[in-house]
């Protein structure tokens, strides 16, 4: 294609490429912060809240995890938090 062709309104191609380079970048900017948000979300989402029905500590673990990290009794049930 050629550079000088006329898209609208007299605006060139040549005249039109930084625009959508700048649209691209943004995009491209806008996507990794996507990432690293979802990131961040689905991290929180693989841990549960957790009290400890032995030793009364409460908290976030693993969902994974399946023992208290104070007392080492057993986490059991992970499944009501939401
Ligand atoms: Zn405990």
């Amino acid at each position: 294609m050629n550079l000088d062709t006329i898209i609208f309104n007299g605006f060139t191609v040549e005249q039109l490429l930084p625009w959508l380079l700048a649209v691209v970048v943004l995009y491209a900017i806008f996507r990794v912060y996507k990432i690293f948000f979802t990131k961040k979300k689905v991290n929180l989402q693989h841990t549960s809240y957790f009290v400890c029905s032995s030793c009364g500590w409460e908290g976030h673990i693993s969902k994974f995890g399946t023992r208290c990290p104070k007392c080492d009794a057993p986490a059991g049930d992970l499944s009501g938090g939401s």
